[in-house]
């Protein structure tokens, strides 16, 4: 699960030595691939066992976790504690404990006699803007193994079938006006008044969006539309001058059937629109929108061939959308058929005392024992 700006832990994400998981794998006679961040400081792993052919499985985890900064936990959040049924760490229900199932049952798979290709693909910074994941993808498309036919994204879901959720983007917003005295304001250009109007431009949109119809998919989420929302609002140094500068951040929730590109152009259009407005003023007027952060959106797919597997595998027959976001947009935006499934309650992540019950992770392992098991098929 991804940790959006704006949320309260946000420094850098902790990742662990992706090279002690390329050393344990190499140990066991798999090859993976990695894929380094830019900087080189950290890398996004992955690896096939089995032939070289179609219909194969990808699991999909997230090698960081948000940072325990500030939070009060009761042992080392780095060290597994287990108690009254329970492993307490970081990470361990977001999602240490599904990587660690899914690299066991890869091992075991590489012994046995499968008949399709399982992979596995760990990426990193997935909690802090999902920035690993699309050359991971990318390097998978152009150089890797034949291309799987599903993804399985393990954040936590009580093994739950999940087939959607939303995606998102958002802005920093900076209005630039012209400073004068409030006694003279049409000659100058209120920074907060401009704001003002592109908030009310999200309300209006939010009314617009509420009122239509929804479609089949959209009908599966809560609200049933894409909303808008403006966070943070700060402007303004007095109440009888124009305000020279207004900031704030606004968000996009978008549903996974509507295109991103479209709503940003609507914006960009609100914000063109007032922007002559203000430069008919005063010409060093501006508006300038820095997105921070873009998910794609993970849409429910017709007869989808992962959500038929993993049904088979969990014995669930219903299927649910969610809330939080998963790199799991990101796999099905490239044609893998994609859900989300894995141990343990998206209310333990990112907590203190972090914790999946044993419960959970026992249901896990038996999850990857029969996946493997079909792949033996
Ligand atoms: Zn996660």
């Amino acid at each position: 699960m991804w940790c959006e700006p704006g949320s309260p832990a946000l420094p850098a994400s902790v990742q662990p030595e992706v090279c002690g998981l390329n050393a344990y794998l190499r140990n066991h006679g798999i090859a993976p691939t990695r894929v380094p961040s830019e900087d080189g400081r950290k890398a996004a792993l992955y690896a096939s066992v089995g032939p070289d052919c179609a219909g194969g499985v990808v699991l999909s985890g997230h090698t960081d976790v948000v940072p325990v900064v500030g939070q009060d936990w009761h042992s080392d959040p780095f060290v597994v504690r287990e108690a009254n049924g329970r492993l307490f760490g970081r990470g361990t229900c977001d999602m240490k404990g599904f990587d660690a199932l899914a690299l066991a049952a890869f091992v075991q798979a590489s012994k046995r006699d499968l008949k399709r290709p399982l992979q596995i693909a760990l990426s990193y910074d997935e909690e802090t803007g999902m920035t690993g994941a699309p050359p991971m993808i990318d390097h998978m498309c152009a150089h890797g193994m034949t291309r799987a036919a599903t993804v399985i994204v393990g954040e936590p879901s009580m093994l739950k079938v999940v087939t959607g959720h939303k995606g998102g983007f958002g802005y920093q917003v900076h209005v630039r006006g012209h400073e004068v005295h409030s006694s003279l304001m049409h000659e100058g250009v209120s920074a907060v008044m401009i704001a003002a109007d592109l908030v009310h431009w999200a309300n209006v949109m939010n009314a617009h969006s509420a009122a239509a119809t929804p479609t089949e998919t959209a009908a599966e989420f809560i609200p049933s539309y894409t909303t808008i929302h403006v966070g943070t609002i700060n402007g303004g140094t007095a109440h009888n001058i124009t305000a020279r500068d207004c900031r704030f951040e606004i968000d996009f929730r978008v549903l996974p059937d509507e295109n991103h590109d479209e709503w940003k152009a609507l914006f960009q259009a609100e914000i063109a629109r007032l922007q002559d407005r203000m430069r008919a003023v005063h010409p060093n007027t501006f508006i300038d929108a820095f997105q921070d952060f873009g998910v794609a959106g993970l849409a429910p797919e017709t007869d989808g061939a992962a959500e038929a597997l993993v049904r088979r595998l969990t014995g669930k027959n219903s299927s649910n959308v969610v809330s939080y976001l998963t790199e799991g947009g990101l796999f099905q935006g490239v044609g893998y058929s994609t859900v989300v499934c894995g141990p343990g309650d998206i209310a333990q992540a990112h907590q203190p005392n972090e914790y999946i019950t044993l419960e959970q992770f026992r249901q896990g392992e038996a999850f990857m024992g029969r996946l493997v098991d079909a792949l033996c098929e």
